[in-house]
């Protein structure tokens, strides 16, 4: 029997950390998919486990009108410490998507942590954005290992898709020059993507994590309304670049990010692309650009490589490799 028919006469059951934007829109990158099956969601006041499949409408409904998916019937819970409970409870999951907030900037490590204090094992992938941040998780390599637990780290659009697409375009040739990502992201409204927003705010001039997580509503909309709804990004501190490195491709500093997000309109403000430059073995200099589709959204660039890296990682760990790989040393596979 090859795996294709086994994944489809059994799938696998994962599940979502975060039921926001990146949550919600990754339960709709799942339901038509036959290998994987969304068992699970838990946000901040609670979580729902259903081994057979959440019904979406009902989580939507329950996270819009009473604030958690921990209302939905059958399978909510209500609870201040939702992740553990729901580690606890899950025991069919056996990957799950971490669409959390990195307010602060500790916090994915945290949930790390949770994982393996837990004794859980299984498959765990992050669409994480900054440098630092990844660093963390990079520290807990050895834990991870141990504990049984394939970790894929940036493994969202930027970094993910991009970074992965720049190791690709990279074999062209000997020498890296520079490896260029800029981002257009188009949102009808930044409260369907808060923490994605104010993360964003967060590499502003005159900001940081800090202050950017203790902004009110009120405050981000202010902010927002100064800029005409507009974040322009330069110079971001993004994870793309010690994946680049610790892929072997090029030096951190030859790695730049940066991007405009128009918070007031799906449309987006510029087409997504990284370049890659490089010289060739005949002594060329040469640019390779892969930009995205302009009608490919933020939530599809980031939720398809997300569940596609948590395939791979789950090939990884039935082999027995477990510890920490970041989405520019492992292919994603394609979920079906
Ligand atoms: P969001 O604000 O829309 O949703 C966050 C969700 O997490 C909410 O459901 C909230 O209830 C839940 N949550 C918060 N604290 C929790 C806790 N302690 N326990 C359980 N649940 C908790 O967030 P979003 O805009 O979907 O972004 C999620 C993350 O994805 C952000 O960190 C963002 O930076 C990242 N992101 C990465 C990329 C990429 O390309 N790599 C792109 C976009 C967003």
């Amino acid at each position: 029997m090859n795996s294709q028919l086994t994944y489809q006469v059994n799938p696998i059951s994962v599940g979502v950390l975060g039921f926001g934007g990146l949550g919600q829109a990754a339960m709709r990158v799942l339901a038509p998919k036959s290998e994987m099956v969304l068992a699970a969601a838990a946000d901040k006041q609670g979580y729902v486990y259903v081994p057979g499949g959440l019904d979406a409408q009902a989580c939507v409904a329950a996270y819009r009108d009473r604030g958690s998916v921990g209302h939905v019937e059958p399978g909510g819970v209500l609870s201040q410490r939702s992740i553990q409970d729901l580690i606890a409870s899950a025991k069919s999951v056996q990957g799950y998507f971490l669409a959390l907030p990195n307010l602060p900037n500790t916090f994915m490590a945290s949930v790390v942590r949770q994982f393996i204090d837990a004794g859980w094992q299984g498959v765990l992938v992050d669409a994480l954005k900054r440098t630092s941040a990844m660093e963390q998780i990079w520290a807990m390599g050895d834990d991870l290992k141990t504990a049984g637990i394939t970790y894929m780290t940036g493994c969202g659009a930027t970094p993910g898709l991009l970074t992965a697409a720049a190791v690709v375009a990279a074999q062209s040739y000997t020498e890296i020059h520079s490896v260029k990502i800029t981002f257009g992201v188009g949102i009808a409204n930044w409260e369907a993507y808060r923490a994605t927003i104010r993360e964003d705010i967060a590499h502003m001039p005159d900001y940081d994590v800090e202050t950017a997580r203790a902004m009110t509503d009120a405050e981000v909309e202010a902010l927002l309304d100064r800029t005409n709804g507009i974040l322009a990004l330069e110079n971001m501190e993004h994870a793309d670049d010690l994946m680049l490195e610790l892929a072997g491709i090029c030096d951190r500093d030859q790695v730049t990010v940066g991007g405009i997000v128009d918070t007031r309109n799906p449309k987006k403000p510029l087409s997504t692309n990284v370049q890659v430059t490089g010289r060739t073995f005949e002594g060329k200099t040469s640019t390779h650009t892969f930009t995205l589709g302009d009608e490919t959204s933020m939530a599809a660039n980031v939720c398809g490589p997300a569940f596609g890296y948590l395939k791979a990682g789950l090939a990884l760990h039935r082999r027995g490799q477990h510890g920490l790989y970041t989405a520019a040393e492992v292919m994603p596979r394609f979920v079906q």
